[in-house]
């Protein structure tokens, strides 16, 4: 697809973008588009470590996520701050993420899949993904939603494709041959959660074998919606 000028990803903790997204970040990126992150909880239950209090682990974990950004390109962080574990889709949730989307105006919007169905994935991030899907489509787009916004000069956003990352079926394939260091790097910048892994190898042999379907050397693939205009 080509490069979209304005880009929202919405994810649930510091890093699912980095390993959902981040290829794809990193070129549209480089090619001009604008991306933001909307990260919707702290993170603060994603240890191993015995010794290692919630409250330290949020602010280790929201350092590391605008580090990952940086390196990216990506513009601007927000977040929400909900604690890990604990997003539901919420009417309060549902209009941070419209305010998000109509804020930043994206053409597309990166999220998680809502509905895997062959494999179990984390409930925060069917939440995340639910409610964004939800967000854009009608909840940002009808102005009669969360007037609010508009006395605060928010004006009604149509976003005009999403795309899931973990999607069993996926049918949008991005070429992320060029940018797979940039990819590790910024994974690298998640120091809590690789703890010396060897994330480049392993993120290589899985984007590897995401490409060989499209016949790129490394890419990432996504279910996709197209809203109509
Ligand atoms: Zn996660």
């Amino acid at each position: 697809m080509d490069t979209p000028g304005r880009v929202l990803a919405v994810f649930a903790h510091p890093d699912d973008a980095e390993f959902g997204c981040s290829g794809t970040v990193a070129t549209w990126a480089k090619a001009g588009a604008q991306v933001h992150y909307l990260l919707c909880t702290n993170g603060n239950k994603g240890t191993g470590d015995p010794e290692m209090l919630p409250e330290r682990l949020a602010i280790i974990r929201e350092a590391e996520q605008r580090a990952a950004a940086e390196v990216l390109g990506v513009k601007s962080v927000m977040t929400l701050g909900y604690p890990d574990g604990e997003l539901e889709p919420t009417r309060t949730f549902l209009g941070q993420v419209v305010r998000a989307i109509r804020l930043t105006k994206p053409d597309v919007l990166l999220t998680s899949e809502p509905h895997p169905r062959l494999n179990h994935s984390h409930r925060d991030h069917r939440m995340a993904g639910l409610t964004a899907l939800d967000a854009c489509f009608p909840y940002a787009r009808d102005h009669l939603h969360f007037p609010e916004h508009m006395r605060q000069g928010l004006e009604p956003h149509k976003v005009g494709t999403i795309l899931f990352w973990g999607a069993d079926e996926p049918q949008e394939y991005v070429d992320i041959s060029a940018a797979m260091d940039t990819k590790i790097a910024s994974l690298q910048k998640h120091a809590s959660q690789i703890r010396g892994r060897d994330v480049g190898e392993m993120v290589r042999k899985r984007t590897h074998e995401v490409g060989e379907r499209a016949g790129y050397e490394y890419a990432e693939a996504f279910r996709k919606i197209e809203f109509r205009r």
